[in-house]
């Protein structure tokens, strides 16, 4: 079959590789859609950083080239001997593996599983025709639910997962620091919020996607905003801050915009030193909360009845590369910041 295989920064091939193999628990999928993500253009440009090129994985066990993908859905073609009664199934794949076992997975917080690995970012994914995956942790798509939307469950999911880390209660002003990927899918996941919806970007194009989104004001700021620059867009702060740009200075404008009693959400993967007061913090009882990933088992499902009702693949928007186009029109446009909207690849295409 044919693969995304990742071999090394800026190497990606289109190689021939093995069908999977598979389990009895598992299923394998007939790819319909891969999105492409920050993350895997991370790993295409600056990488590897979770890609076990040279380390196995104590997760997966997995080392060595390995194929991307992992925001993925399809149909399920084959299944090992405790799920074959799945054949046929539309499915979207949460792609996190977790134990079901440890203190983590029995308090109900599988993303922190001590045992955590990610199909397409710890060993192969579904940038590929088939992928096998663990039955559990794929979630059946309604037929009222089209393909292209139903292909961003994965990072919906992600978005769903930060809100419910925020705890929003009605009411709050809510601010989303950075309008990108993520931060879009943070505001669909606020979709019905009854209260504001605050946007900050230094695009603004993606502002306008925030206002389709739900975002009921925007603001442009320029990329070296300061704490006071942002504060005085905001004299009153908001009862929650996301903070999804992981740039430097971006953690230090989000507490700025935080209310006395707020909560700021580090959604961003900044891995340069912030520097921040934290006085001002403590004098203001500002809570710091923290989001990763996604809790399959609640934030997919939750992910695919939204994407059911809502045309997530239009306001994005999303557009369609084949496989052979991965690297010129998604991994490297992605990794220069040169696309709009969201990058799914067709593996049959
Ligand atoms: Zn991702
Ligand atoms: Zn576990």
């Amino acid at each position: 079959m044919k693969a995304g295989v990742l071999h090394a920064p800026h190497d990606l091939r289109i190689e021939d590789r093995p069908e999977p193999t598979f389990g009895a628990d598992d299923v394998v999928i007939h790819v319909r859609f891969n999105g492409l993500c920050g993350t895997d253009a991370t790993e295409y440009a600056k990488g590897p950083m979770m890609v076990p090129l040279t380390n196995r994985h104590p997760g997966s066990g997995h080392v060595g080239p390995t194929t991307l993908g992992h925001e993925f859905i399809g149909e399920i073609v084959d299944a090992g001997a405790n799920v074959r009664s799945r054949i046929g199934e539309r499915v979207a794949c949460g792609a996190g593996i977790s134990c079901g076992a440890c203190r983590w997975c029995s308090s109900g917080r599988t993303n922190l599983c001590e045992r955590y690995y990610t199909l397409g970012l710890s060993t192969h994914g579904g940038l590929a025709e088939f992928v096998a995956a663990p039955s559990g942790i794929c979630i059946p798509i309604p037929d009222s639910c089209l393909d292209n939307n139903a292909a961003l469950a994965q990072p919906l999911a992600v978005g769903i997962h930060s809100v419910r880390r925020a705890r929003v209660v009605a009411g709050d002003t809510v601010v989303v620091l950075g309008t990108g990927a993520i931060g879009s899918f943070i505001l669909a996941a606020l979709a019905g919020h009854n209260g504001p919806v605050i946007a900050l970007d230094i695009d603004q194009s993606r502002l306008d996607t925030a206002r389709i989104l739900g975002a009921t004001q925007t603001h442009l700021i320029i990329p070296e905003a300061t704490s006071a620059d942002v504060r005085d867009l905001l004299p009153s702060g908001a009862q929650i801050v996301f903070e999804t740009a992981g740039v430097i200075g971006s953690a230090e404008r989000a507490f700025a915009l935080a209310a006395r009693g707020g909560r700021v959400v580090l959604v961003g993967l900044t891995k340069v030193p912030q520097p921040l007061t934290l006085a001002d913090l403590v004098l203001r009882e500002v809570d710091v909360t923290t989001t990763v990933a996604h809790v399959c088992g609640t934030d997919v499902p939750e992910a695919v009845t939204l994407l059911d009702r809502t045309d997530l693949a239009s306001i994005l928007p999303v557009s369609v590369i084949s496989l052979d186009d991965v690297v010129q029109s998604g991994l490297e446009r992605l990794s220069r910041g040169a696309a709009a909207g969201k990058i799914l690849v067709d593996p049959r295409g």
